[in-house]
């Protein structure tokens, strides 16, 4: 038996671990309560990753499809044909018609996403695509305009702060985004401990508002009007940090008039909540010496998500409380990201889409035009994909008609661990390594953008040998380049390094000289004049950087033109115009049931549900969770089965009634419907099915400011299910399978 630490890539936490080896076998992973950041914190998912990669599913062959059979074959044959077809295409059609999906379990390595861009970059092809128009492309977008860069993201100052707000966030379960935050309701609870208020707006009184702090109710997809009154109050009692705004920020006066018309007892109306609560909140904001307004997926992923977070950004900076210790901070990396990439354009792209016309955001295009890009002819369609770490059948928004336009592909090739629902509808199936047969270091959120509550650095070797011939990212990309006759990064003197050294790192002899990952990292860490990879494994809990600073990005690292922050872009205001409509909208369905998301913590978007222990007994399936009132009202009782239906779908689930939702509001776990998926035994028994079935997606139905699918708050009918349910369908319906 062997011990060795490293920590968990499957979220935004990092969780330091000890993982006890028998030979090529994990035994037990438990938290690494030594650890100088995550002290110890762990997650069922965390701790039982390892009976995932043990599973007889996991790929370890490269696989191609015949008719409806996969079939095994070298890796070889697989790139020789990939690279066939994608040269006929590409010479036939133009760069644009190959894409690339980038999913999320790639973000969460640094050198699997940089191979995979420098595959697309030697295609010389704009069609990217990735999840974050899912879940989270309205900060890139607001903080692009704000700030000057997507991946400057101010976060709360958890330890510090006397009163923070959280919309659409519940961190017991979820956890925080864009923050690194371990034992996060630990934290929570000290706030409100040292005399604090944390206040959860959400339409569900959730585990977290259980647990820390108070709780207020707002109707899903309301929250742009939450924070329009909220920043009308701000200049109704001219609460604005004159010294601050003046040096550092440009717009103010134009922010007056956008907030204007909604006045608290106006958006009460469509928010549901009382203007003397939210007064209240605004006052207790403004007392506090240190606030944050902070937000999550249940914002992020509405309709006016990126208003919402502008507005969110706006009152925290004009009050004062950006950058500064108890308000929000922006962390350091190891490098001057933003600098650097505004210097080189990195994450700035101003192309737009084929279909739409809608901006990319971090150098992709939104998930949403996917489908459209795909089934539109003209020059430019999309007509072979790559999907490399992503499961976008699942995730993206009109599961149905995604799954209609990727059969329509000339070439789809996905790049996985597992043969997940899109895998399943693929040509080409390639096995990678997952993370524990990976080196690695913190990925760029924690390491280039600093947003960790505690900086700090750590590496970790490859934990286990891969059992068959999955093989890294870095490896799986250059050989697809070269087959492809697209040099990586457009540099064939960089093509020529890379097949060099993987002959080097196959061969007995050279392979002491070659650029194995972990000396790719080290080089990473390097250039940002931190220690190397093999000085960090001598810290195997972790390796403390500076701490925080307040007063250190205002007036020093906003990378706009002027280097202000820009608080009122031109298209947001304008974006403001269209409000009143939202409005009347939210007024006329009042007596609709609306639907959000419910995240449970042993789910994961895609892996988990193949765990049997995790979907055993009554955990086989997602639920229609529904206020007792509600479910009353559509003559349902708990456990029939529900017809949820919305403009784009339906789908079939029994009923759970739950009290702590808001009348009015519906929830349906996502991450279900694993049906189709060819190559996950336990998930595709699983009788769940897809939220996202329910989803639009084509350029109408999206956030035109940030690409945004609306993925909550979707209005939707309830009623008892009529005719047989079908278990073997992702609908829970057989004609839609
Ligand atoms: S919270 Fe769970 S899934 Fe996330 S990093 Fe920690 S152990 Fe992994």
């Amino acid at each position: 038996m062997k011990t060795e630490y490293t920590f968990c890539r499957i979220c935004e936490c990092l969780c330091g671990l000890k993982v006890t080896l028998d030979g090529n076998r994990v035994v037990k992973i438990e938290p690494d309560r030594e650890h100088v950041a995550t002290e110890g914190h762990a997650c069922v998912k965390g701790l039982k990753q390892h009976r995932i990669y043990e599973s007889p599913d996991r790929l370890r062959h490269p696989l191609k499809r015949e008719g409806s059979e996969f079939r095994r074959i070298s890796w070889e044959q697989a790139l020789g044909e990939i690279g066939g077809k994608v040269r006929a295409l590409r010479a036939a059609h133009g760069p644009d018609s190959i894409g690339m999906y980038v999913g999320t379990a790639t973000g969460f390595d640094m050198l699997h996403p940089a191979f995979a861009q420098g595959f697309m970059t030697g295609i010389g092809t704009k069609q990217m695509y990735s999840p974050h128009t899912q879940d989270c492309a309205n900060k890139f977008a607001v903080a692009h305009h704000l700030y000057g860069f997507p991946f400057t993201q101010p976060f709360p100052d958890i330890a510090n702060t006397k009163f923070l707000v959280i919309v659409g966030g519940n961190p017991a379960i979820s956890k925080f985004s864009f923050l690194q935050l371990p034992h996060p309701m630990k934290k929570l609870k000290a706030v409100v401990e040292r005399g604090g208020r944390v206040i959860f707006i959400d339409p569900r009184r959730t585990e977290s508002a259980r647990m820390a702090g108070e709780h207020v109710f707002i109707r899903p997809d309301t929250d742009v009007f939450f924070y329009l009154s909220f920043l009308r109050e701000i200049f109704a009692r001219d609460a604005i940090d004159r010294e601050k705004t003046a040096a550092f920020m440009e717009g103010l006066d134009r922010l007056r008039g956008i907030a204007e018309p909604w006045t608290p007892d106006r958006t009460a109306e469509v928010t549901g909540i009382p203007s003397g609560t939210l007064r209240d909140i605004v006052s207790g904001y403004l007392a506090a010496d240190g606030s944050a307004l902070y937000s999550s997926t249940g914002v992020n992923m509405g309709r006016n998500g990126a208003l919402a977070f502008w507005l969110q950004e706006v009152i925290n900076a004009i009050t004062g409380n950006l950058d500064r210790f108890g308000g929000t901070l922006v962390g350091r990396g190891i490098v001057p990201f933003e600098q650097i990439g505004r210097k080189r354009g990195l994450l700035l792209r101003k192309d737009r889409s084929r279909i739409g016309g809608l901006a990319s955001v971090s150098d992709c295009f939104p998930g949403g035009v996917l489908a459209d890009e795909i089934l539109t002819p003209g020059p430019g369609q999309l007509r072979a994909l790559f999907c490399t770490g992503g499961n976008p059948l699942n995730t993206m928004a009109n599961s149905a008609r995604i799954s209609g336009a990727f059969k329509k592909l000339d070439l789809l090739v996905s790049v996985d661990i597992f043969l997940n629902e899109t895998a399943s509808l693929a040509h080409y199936v390639l096995p990678v390594t997952p993370f524990f047969e990976m080196a690695g270091i913190p990925f760029i959120f924690p390491i280039f953008c600093g947003l960790q509550h505690r900086p700090y650095l750590q590496a970790t070797r490859a934990v286990l040998k891969p059992d068959g011939e999955q093989r890294h990212p870095m490896e799986v990309y250059t050989a697809l380049a070269r087959a492809c006759g697209a040099p990586l990064f457009g540099s064939r003197a960089v093509q020529a390094v890379m097949d060099l050294n993987m002959k080097a790192l196959r061969s007995k002899l050279f392979s002491g000289i070659a650029l194995t990952p972990e000396r790719m990292l080290g080089l990473i860490l390097r250039s940002g004049g931190q220690p190397g990879f093999r000085k960090l494994l001598r810290h195997p809990h972790g390796m403390l950087r500076p701490p925080h600073q307040e007063g250190s990005f205002l007036g020093k690292r906003v990378v706009t033109e002027n280097g202000k922050v820009n608080l009122a872009p031109g298209h947001f205001i304008e974006r403001t115009a269209s409000l009143d409509g939202v409005y009347a909208d939210e007024l006329k369905n009042r007596g609709m049931l609306k639907l959000i998301t419910k995240r449970a913590v042993r789910t994961h978007n895609s892996w988990m549900h193949n765990l049997e222990e995790f979907v055993a007994g009554d955990n086989n399936t997602n639920y229609l969770y529904m206020h007792p009132a509600d479910a009353e009202n559509a003559g349902l009782a708990e456990g029939e089965y529900a017809d949820v239906s919305s403009a784009t779908g339906t789908v079939r689930v029994p009923v759970r009634f739950l009290e702590e939702l808001m009348p009015g509001t519906v929830a349906l776990p996502h991450g279900w419907g694993h049906q189709p998926a060819r190559g996950l035994s336990v998930a595709a028994a699983t009788h769940g099915v897809n939220v996202n079935i329910l989803a639009a997606d084509g350029p109408r139905n999206l956030d035109p400011l940030s690409g945004m699918a609306h993925l909550t708050g979707i209005p939707v009918t309830v009623k008892p299910a009529e005719g047989p349910h079908d278990p073997t369908s992702w609908s829970g319906i057989s004609e839609t399978k």
